[in-house]
This record gives structure tokens, sequence and C-alpha cells, in this order.
């Protein structure tokens, strides 16, 4: 009696699930590359068909390519890089439930995601223990519900877009019910990396309650924001969605004007502002993606004197303990 899957199900069932058939998929199978098998037990190899659609073919230094290919790199340990790097372990208010910041909080709605970012900060959180289980959501809600001071709640994860039309509407009813919620907001990658996601039914699941609805999507690179992207994003923007972008400033993906002033610039094209650009948590095996914090502010300096200022993202670092993310220019200069 199983149902047969949505064409975004089917879809991410065909992904890339070893960089071995990425790399024959790119033409790249006969160039030596770093792809390395032991970072990949470590962190599953996972990249959906559409996306690697926007690679360059025969490009060994693509900048899509280089976000999701397993390198040797990872293995190494790296004083600094651990395995919580922002303090989300002292943060767990209630199961599933992340509460740092005043007035809002965030909730892990799943471990899974459409695509596996090797710079991810989350990539070794322990998802099976913290995650919000149906059976645990009645006690995440209580958390909620019992917290005036709570206007908005943040369906992170993992993506939670992956999770189905109806458990979705399920989970913004219940939060609807709660009268101190304001805001609803969705920090997701699929609308880029799994377009076929945001078909007929979920841009109107997300207009469909009271609370009012932000998607918070997550693109480096202008490579990444394509047509079928851009068809997605409107599809969210004509149902009142607010779209903003995060970015990560990833060594040899976006580290320079370029790339940076590209993306907002694309970004705006497609409806969406830029609102941050993070500076990269220092999870284990993700080192070698990060920029000295002098050449991130000297690259923010020059993006402000190129672009107007609503399409300059916050520069930030997220810091363990602290009240909200720091803006990179209050870090001091030898912290990195
Ligand atoms: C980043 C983050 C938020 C959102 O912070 P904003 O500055 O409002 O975007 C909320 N909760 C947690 C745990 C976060 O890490
Ligand atoms: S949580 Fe976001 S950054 Fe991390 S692997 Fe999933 S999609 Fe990528």
């Amino acid at each position: 009696m199983s149902n047969s899957p949505l064409p975004w199900q089917a879809e991410l069932a065909s992904a890339f699930r070893s960089p071995s058939e990425l790399l024959a998929y790119l033409g790249l199978e006969n160039s030596p590359h770093p792809a390395c098998d032991g970072a990949a037990k470590d962190f599953p190899f996972l990249v959906t068909r559409a996306y690697a659609d926007r690679m360059a073919k025969g490009d060994p230094a693509d900048p899509l390519l280089r976000q999701v290919l397993p390198a040797a790199e990872e293995m190494l340990a790296v004083p600094g890089y651990g395995d919580d790097p922002v303090g989300d372990g002292a943060a767990l208010a209630a199961p599933g439930v992340l509460h740092k910041y005043r007035g809002r909080a965030l909730l892990i709605t799943t471990g899974a995601c459409a695509i596996h970012c090797r710079y991810c900060f989350r990539r070794a959180f322990p998802y099976a223990d913290a995650q919000l289980h149906k059976s645990r959501e009645d006690a995440a809600l209580d958390y909620l519900a019992a917290d005036a001071s709570i206007g908005e709640v943040i369906l992170s994860g993992g993506d939670p877009l992956l999770l189905s039309d109806e458990r979705l509407t399920a989970l913004l009813c219940r939060l609807a019910e709660i009268p101190h919620l304001k805001r609803i907001r969705i920090h997701s990658r699929v609308p880029l990396v799994l377009p076929s996601r945001i078909g007929a039914g979920l841009p109107s699941v997300l207009s469909g309650t009271r609370l009012q609805a932000v998607l918070v999507i997550h693109a480096n690179h202008a490579q990444e924001l394509d047509s079928t992207v851009d068809a997605a994003l409107s599809r969210l923007r004509g149902e009142g969605v607010t779209l903003l972008n995060q970015a990560v400033l990833l060594r040899g993906v976006n580290d320079s004007v370029q790339a940076l002033a590209e993306l907002s610039e694309t970004l705006f094209l497609q409806g969406v502002l830029p609102y941050y650009l993070h500076l990269l948590d220092k999870a284990a095996g993700t080192s070698h993606f990060d920029l000295p914090l002098a050449q991130a502010l000297a690259l923010h300096r020059e993006l402000r004197d190129t672009l107007p200022g609503y399409l300059v993202p916050r520069l930030v670092r997220e810091q363990a303990g602290q009240a909200a993310k720091t803006p990179a220019e209050f870090l001091a200069a030898d912290s990195n």
C-alpha cells in the first residue's frame, strides 16, 4: 500500500550519492581529483541532479562542485575546529527547540537535507537526539506557548522543506494557535537544490496561516540561481512570502568582490534581499574553507563601496553565548 512518490521525492531519490558518479557526469572521471572517500564516509555525499546541472562540465574548480566534493583536508584535526562550534548544545531549551536569542526560537524540524554541503556547521549535530520527532512535538510547542516573549519561530534543520505539505500544514496550524507568535521563518536550501519541491501546494501552505511568512534561502554563488530557481521563488513571492538570503563566505567559492557582488545582483533580480554573509563556523573538517578575518573584512568593505546599501549583506559570526550574531567589525582583529 505504498503511495507512489511525488515528483520531487523521486528526484531526491535519484540524487548523486557518490563523488565518482557526479565526477563522471561532469566529465571529470579521468582528471586527478581531490575527492576523498574517507571524508564521504563521515558525512555522506548527496547532490541533487538539479544542482549538478548548474555546474560547469569539465571544470574541477567549479564553485558549486567545491561546496559538495569531499576533500582530504576534512580529515585533518585542526585546533579551534570542533563538533559544536556555535554552542547549540547549551541552547537546547526543549526537545527540538534552540532558544538563543530574545524574541525568536528555532525548531530543528528534521535532520535531513537535499544536499550535503561540506562546510556545514551542523555536520556533526546529534540530530537523532535533538530533532523534533512527532512524539516530542507537544513538549516543543508547550515551551513556545509558555514564553510570551517569543514572537517568531524559525523552522530549521536539516531542511524543513523536506517535510511533506501535510506535516508542514499541521505544524503551522499548531503554531498559529499560539497567540503571541507573529511570524514564521523558514531556513531552507531546497528552493535552490530541489526547486521542483516548490510545487503548487507548498507556497499556499506557507501563506495559509495568520503568521507572516519569511523564507531565508541559502545561495553562496550567482551560478546557483538559474531560471528554475527563479520560477520557484516567484511562486513563493506570489503568495506574499518575504524572501531573504544567507550565504557563507567560503574560500574557493565566493571569496572575491566580483563573486559576492554578482550574487547580490542576481538575488535581487529574483526578488531576494541579501541578509547575512556568515563567517565560517568552525566545525571540524571545514578549515580549508576559512578565510582570515582581515581578508573577510577587506572584501566586505569593498563590497560596500561597490553596491547599493540594500544589496550588502551583514557580515557576521555566530558566537556561542552571545545575544545576537556578532558583526565582523566588532571581532578582535586577532580572533580570526
Ligand atoms: C541565527 C539564529 C537565529 C536567528 O537570528 P537572526 O539574527 O534573527 O537571523 C535564531 N536562533 C538561533 C539558534 C540561531 O542560530
Ligand atoms: S543544513 Fe544547510 S548547509 Fe548544512 S548540509 Fe543541510 S543544506 Fe547544507
